[in-house]
C-alpha cells in the first residue's frame, strides 16, 4: 500500500519551466488515435513537433488521422522510427499491444510515455533497461484537451517520472506537456503510484460512480414520491451542470454565494446526512481496494473474459427511467445538439 506523501509545497510547472526545443529533431509516436490520442497528436503537430500516429492495420481511424494531416504507421513501425513513444490505447489493452508491437522494437535512449499510471503501477508493463519512462496525464477528457488547445487555453496535467535513464526525463516530459498545452494551466509533479491510485479512486467515489449514483437516487426518490419525472430530471441532473460550473470557476464558495441562502442552509444541514461516516468508511474501503491492486485485478480479469458484467450493467443503466426522460427533454434543447465528441476527429464508435 502506498503511504500518503509528507505534506510539502507542491511542485507546479508552467510554460516558462518547459523548453519545446527538447523535442526538436525528435520524432514522437502517438500510439492510438482515440479520445487522448487524437488530441495529443494534433496538439503536438501544431506545436511544431514531428509526429507519427501508430495504429493497427484496418483501424477506422487510419484515414481520420491522415485527413488531419498526420503521418500514420503500424505501432511497430512507429515505435522503431520514433524517439518518444506515447501509449494512448485503453489501459487493459496496453500490455498485449506493448508485448507484441512495442517492446521488441524498443532500444536504450528511447522514452516511453503514458497518460495514466495504470499499466506501470499495477505491474502490467515492466520497464526495460536504458529507457526513460514518464507520464503526462491531462486532467480531462481528450476532446476538451484539443478544444482548449485550439482556443489558446489549456488543461492542467500531472507529470511523473518512473525511470530516468537519460537524466533528462522530467525536462522531456515537461516539453511534451507544453507541446500539448498543459503548462498553460499548470503541471503538477507526482508519481505513477499517486496518479494511478487517485485517478481510480476519484472516478469511482466521486466523478463517475459517486455522482451518477447520487443523481439516480435523488431522481428515484422524487419519482417514487409521485412527482413528475421531468421535474425530477431538471432538478437532479440538468441543474447539476450549472452548479458544477460555479464550483469549477470559484470553488464551493462561489457556488454557495450564488445560490439562495435557503439553498446554502439546506446544503449545510443535509449534506453531512447524505455523505455520513458510513459513506466515508466506504470511500476508505474503495481506496484500499485500489491501493492493494484488488480493483485492477478484478477489472483486468473482467476485460479479458469478455466484459460480460460491464456490458450487462451498461444495458441495465441505459434502461433507467432517467435516461428516457432526459433523452426526450434534451431533444427540445437545441443548444445541446452540438455533441463535441461526435464532431471531433477522434470520435469513431
Ligand atoms: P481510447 O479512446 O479508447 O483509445 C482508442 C484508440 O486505441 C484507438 O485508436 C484504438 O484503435 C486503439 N485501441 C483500442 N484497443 C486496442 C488494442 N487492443 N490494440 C491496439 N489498439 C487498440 O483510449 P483513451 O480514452 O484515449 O485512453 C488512452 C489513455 O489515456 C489511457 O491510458 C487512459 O487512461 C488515458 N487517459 C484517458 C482520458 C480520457 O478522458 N479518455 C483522460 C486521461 C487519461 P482502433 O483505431 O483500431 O480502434
Ligand atoms: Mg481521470
Amino acid at each position: 500500500m502506498t503511504k500518503p506523501r509528507e505534506v510539502s509545497a507542491p511542485t507546479l510547472f508552467y510554460d516558462r519551466d518547459a523548453d519545446l526545443a527538447r523535442l526538436r529533431g525528435r520524432r514522437v509516436a502517438v500510439i492510438g488515435f482515440g479520445s487522448q490520442g487524437h488530441a495529443h497528436a494534433q496538439n503536438l503537430a501544431d506545436s511544431g513537433v514531428e509526429v507519427v500516429v501508430g495504429l493497427r492495420p484496418g483501424s477506422p481511424r487510419w484515414d481520420l488521422a491522415r485527413s488531419a494531416g498526420l503521418e500514420v504507421a503500424t505501432t511497430a513501425d512507429a515505435t522503431r522510427s520514433a524517439s518518444i513513444i506515447m501509449v494512448l490505447v485503453p489501459d487493459p489493452d496496453q500490455r498485449a499491444l506493448y508485448e507484441r508491437e512495442i517492446e521488441p522494437h524498443l532500444r536504450p535512449g528511447q522514452t516511453l510515455m503514458f497518460a495514466h499510471g495504470f499499466s506501470i503501477r499495477f505491474g502490467e508493463i515492466q520497464i526495460p533497461e536504458g529507457v526513460d519512462v514518464s507520464l503526462v496525464a491531462p486532467k480531462c477528457p481528450g476532446h476538451r484537451l484539443r478544444e482548449l488547445f485550439v482556443s489558446d487555453e489549456g488543461v492542467p496535467a500531472l507529470v511523473a517520472v518512473e525511470a530516468d535513464a537519460s537524466g533528462r526525463a522530467l525536462d522531456d516530459a515537461l516539453a511534451y506537456a507544453k507541446a500539448i498545452g498543459c503548462t498553460r494551466a499548470g503541471v503538477l509533479l507526482t508519481t505513477f503510484a499517486e496518479e494511478a491510485e487517485t485517478d481510480l479512486f476519484g472516478e469511482q467515489a466521486v466523478l463517475c460512480g459517486g455522482v451518477t449514483a447520487l443523481v439516480q437516487a435523488g431522481f428515484d426518490t422524487l419519482v417514487e414520491a409521485g412527482y413528475q419525472p421531468e421535474v425530477a430530471y431538471f432538478e437532479c441532473l440538468h441543474e447539476l451542470k450549472l452548479i458544477v460550473d460555479l464550483m469549477y470557476r470559484g470553488g464551493l464558495g462561489l457556488m454557495r454565494y450564488s445560490v439562495s441562502d435557503t439553498a446554502e442552509y439546506g446544503d449545510y444541514v443535509a449534506g453531512p446526512r447524505i455523505v455520513d461516516e458510513r459513506t466515508r468508511e466506504t470511500m476508505r474501503a474503495i481506496l484500499a481496494e485500489v491501493q492493494s491492486g484488488q480493483f485492477s485485478r478484478e477489472w483486468l480479469a473482467e476485460h479479458r473474459s469478455g466484459r460480460a458484467r460491464l456490458l450487462a450493467e451498461r444495458r441495465r443503466q441505459g434502461d433507467h427511467q432517467i435516461e428516457a426522460v432526459g433523452a426526450r427533454l434534451r431533444q427540445m434543447m437545441r443548444f445541446l445538439a452540438a455533441n463535441p465528441t461526435a464532431q471531433s476527429a477522434g470520435a469513431v464508435a
